[in-house]
């Protein structure tokens, strides 16, 4: 059954060909100096949802209506959603070769402890190094600031509108500004 659903902040509905987005970056509205492309790929249980590329299998890319929009970033947050899965694949792999060497240490700075003999330096070395992993992973799995600051709720099946939670509200105002008549904002939408 469709229903209702409200927004406590309005979200923006906006026809995406022709649309265009100021040149300010989308996460903290200082001068643009790239452009980001997200793909919009059709998904049945949110009705709308980012999918990493990466992750997708090609058969449903190709079978899935989808869209793709440039956003427009300055240089802190023009990292692609490519560049966090390297990334990512990066840490976790890191984090497992560093953690079994850094475990071994770790039962070796035990061991030396309750035997009364000095701590061996590598053990000290491979659980810090393990330290500096874990704050990398934590840095590299955080929330994607461009998807963060531009949520898609919803879009309709041709995916002629989108619907989007713009976090920036400076950016949502000049949005909106800049494009009257293809751009509103809609407090409630009809999910199916
Ligand atoms: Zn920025």
């Amino acid at each position: 059954m469709p229903h209702k659903e409200y927004f406590k902040e309005p979200v923006v509905r906006f026809e995406v060909d022709r649309s265009r987005f100021p040149k300010v970056c989308v996460v903290c509205g200082r001068p643009a100096i790239d452009y980001v492309r997200l793909t919009l790929v059709e998904n049945r249980r949110y009705n709308a949802g980012w999918v990493d590329r990466l992750y997708m299998r090609p058969r449903d890319l190709i079978s899935r209506p989808s869209k793709s929009v440039h956003l427009p970033v300055c240089s802190d947050h023009q990292f692609t959603s490519e560049d966090y899965c390297r990334l990512r694949l990066i840490c976790i792999v890191g984090m497992v070769i560093v953690g079994s060497v850094a475990l071994t240490g770790y039962l070796k700075i035990g061991g030396s402890i309750a035997s009364g003999m000095s701590i061996p330096t590598w053990a000290l070395v491979s659980v810090g190094l393990f330290l500096v992993t874990l704050a990398l992973a934590n840095y590299a799995l955080r929330p994607r600031g461009v998807e963060a600051a531009f949520r898609v709720i919803g879009h309709d099946p041709t995916f002629t509108h989108i619907i989007v939670d713009i976090e920036n509200q400076e950016f949502r105002d000049r949005f909106l500004e800049e494009n009257p008549g293809t751009a509103e904002l809609v407090r409630w939408i009809l999910r199916p």
